[in-house]
């Protein structure tokens, strides 16, 4: 059967792109995923995301040696499944600073300023607390405010406050700056992905088929534009999908750019290096990606507070099996902030974590007492990393380097977070439940201690983008409308287009970027017109 358009990876962003066109009943939609369904465990009940690690719903990614992290290579997991990455998420909703998007346009990036961007936002979530001009009702994806906080979350909030970082009800609306309880994509007790969120009713349609289980090698070309898809089905045997209007790339930050590379889309001198015809020679597939680096505080908690710990005893399983509720009902990163670590910043640098348990090593690392963690993710770094594909060989994972740290500036900015993250702990609020830190440890403490614990241990916050971005055919792979330079027919959608990753955590954008795409290939390509105030500002008119 042919179909008009081939979504390709069923992740944040394709979900709702697929969704979307198949709300137009003319329009037939296939939607590809390579992984399976999320009907599991550690994919519904919130605070057991960490579980998906290294198992076959991950796409276990590991990086190249990161020369300036001591030469450590990070394990970076990838969702393999219905949702991707929105069902292995930690489910903070978070869209980042208005000075992201205004910095977007103000680079090349039309269409996508601050006010013009939050008409899609607001469509595509149903907010069960807020009612002002950010928000809507009704739209797929639910967020509410995180429930029944550990009260060891609320005891930092606290400290946040009395160390001087104002309290906010919600950090995705007037204000960036600020503490907050976060707000996530989690309902009754239960994540709410995009593959549910988006596809539950979709997949009913006659004009939307899902298949899952199918590897995508690449996009087939004739005469310049994109004609079908080649893919291969877990009963094995290589296919070719015809597609009839676009084609559209929602396979990930990692998954885009290996794609693109192996249809002859790409830097050319690499692409020939490792056999593959290039096509169209566009240098920035692949490079320009950016991750915000992940930093993290452990203090050990007094035995009368004990946060989450022993979260995983078979009581807490129980517990949210009979009633969706308790401490696997958490998302974990209960509480957030943002703060400038110099207050000449134009906007905030650094993103607090806040979780009421041990969190080290994508949760891998244990401690024997309870503790807490304050994360510190620098959501305004400079290094530039790449993904470049090895072969043409599908099965064989592209080569992932962050190339994080490459800017000693950045150094200095995390030491400044964590000499900010002591000073909150040293705050009253948490006098009578804090033990002693843990990790950086009392005994580092100069300058030059702080940046070898933060080369030695810093993580990336599972936030890699704009590695296909939006930009000029010299430095970006698409225009401001996701079209692929020099191909007609093949539009991205995903976190890869981002021309600069956001301040903050990028699954709310990345839903956004979704909306638009489906919303620019409905309108004919012409961008939308952001409508209004108050609620039902989530109407999105085509302009005349
Ligand atoms: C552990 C973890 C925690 C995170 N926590 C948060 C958080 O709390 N809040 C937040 O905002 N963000 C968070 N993120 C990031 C956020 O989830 C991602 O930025 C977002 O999901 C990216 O969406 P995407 O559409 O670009 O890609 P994805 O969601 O990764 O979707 C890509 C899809 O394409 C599929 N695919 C890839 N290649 C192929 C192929 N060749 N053939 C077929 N299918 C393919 C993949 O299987 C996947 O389903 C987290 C991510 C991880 C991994």
């Amino acid at each position: 059967m042919g179909y008009d358009h081939i979504v390709i990876g069923a992740g944040a962003a394709g979900c709702a792109v697929a969704a979307r066109l198949s709300e137009d009943a003319d329009r037939r939609v296939l939607l590809v995923e390579a992984g399976g369904h999320n009907r599991r465990l550690s994919v519904k009940a919130p605070a057991a995301f960490a579980a998906q690690f290294g198992t076959k719903l991950d796409w276990r990614y590991v990086t190249e040696p990161e020369e300036h992290l001591d030469g450590r290579r990070l394990e970076h997991p990838r969702g393999r499944l219905m949702g991707g990455c929105s069902s292995m998420n930690a489910m903070m909703y978070v869209r980042g600073s208005r000075y992201d998007f205004d910095q977007w346009a103000a680079g090349g990036a039309t269409g996508w300023s601050a006010e013009e961007v939050l008409p899609y936002f607001v469509r595509a979530e149903d907010h069960a607390d807020l009612r002002d001009r950010y928000h809507g009702q009704g739209g797929p994806i639910h967020v509410q405010a995180a429930r029944d906080p550990d009260p060891v979350t609320l005891r930092i909030i606290e400290a946040c406050e009395q160390a001087g970082i104002t309290r906010r009800d919600e950090l995705n609306g007037e204000h960036h700056d600020g503490v907050a309880l976060t707000q996530v994509n989690v309902r009754r007790g239960v994540r709410q992905d995009t593959a549910t969120a988006y596809l539950r009713d979709a997949r009913r349609r006659p004009n939307l088929d899902v298949l899952t289980g199918a590897l995508v090698h690449r996009v087939l070309l004739r005469d310049g534009r994109a004609v079908a898809v080649e893919l291969s089905t877990r009963r094995g045997g290589i296919r070719r999908v015809e597609a009839g209007a676009d084609v559209v790339l929602s396979a990930g930050a990692f998954g885009t750019p290996e794609i693109l590379q192996r249809s002859g889309i790409g830097p050319a001198d690499h692409l020939r290096s490792v056999g593959i015809d290039a096509t169209v020679d566009l240098p920035a597939v692949g490079r320009h990606l950016m991750d915000h680096p992940f930093q993290f505080l452990n203090v050990e908690l007094r035995e009368s507070s004990p946060g989450l710990f022993g979260i995983e005893h078979p009581r807490n399983i129980a517990r949210w099996l009979g009633s969706r509720r308790g401490p696997l009902a958490s998302n974990i990163g209960e509480a957030m902030g943002f703060f400038r670590t110099d207050d000449a910043l134009p906007a905030a640098d650094m993103e607090l974590v806040i979780a009421p348990i041990f969190f080290w090593e994508h949760g891998k690392g244990k401690h024997v007492r309870p503790a807490f963690s304050i994360g510190l993710s620098y959501v305004a770094p400079e290094s530039r990393g790449s993904v470049l594909v090895r072969s043409a060989d599908p099965t064989v994972k592209g080569r992932v380097h962050l190339n994080m740290l490459s800017h000693e500036s950045e150094v200095d900015a995390i030491v400044r977070g964590l000499r900010r993250a002591r000073e909150i702990v040293a705050q009253p609020a948490l006098a009578d439940v804090r033990g002693p830190e843990i990790n950086p440890g009392p005994g580092v403490h100069d300058d030059h201690g702080l940046r070898e614990y933060i080369r030695a241990t810093v993580q990336h916050t599972y936030h890699p983008a704009c590695s296909a971005r939006i930009g000029s055919p010299e430095d970006g792979a698409c225009d401001p409308l996701l079209r692929v330079h020099g191909v007609d027919g093949l539009r991205i959608a995903d976190a890869s287009v981002m021309p600069t990753v956001t301040r903050g955590n990028t699954h709310a954008p990345t839903i956004m970027i979704g909306e638009r795409c489906a919303d620019l290939i409905r309108t004919g390509g012409v961008p939308a017109r952001p409508t209004g105030t108050g609620v039902g500002a989530a109407e999105v008119a085509p302009m005349p």
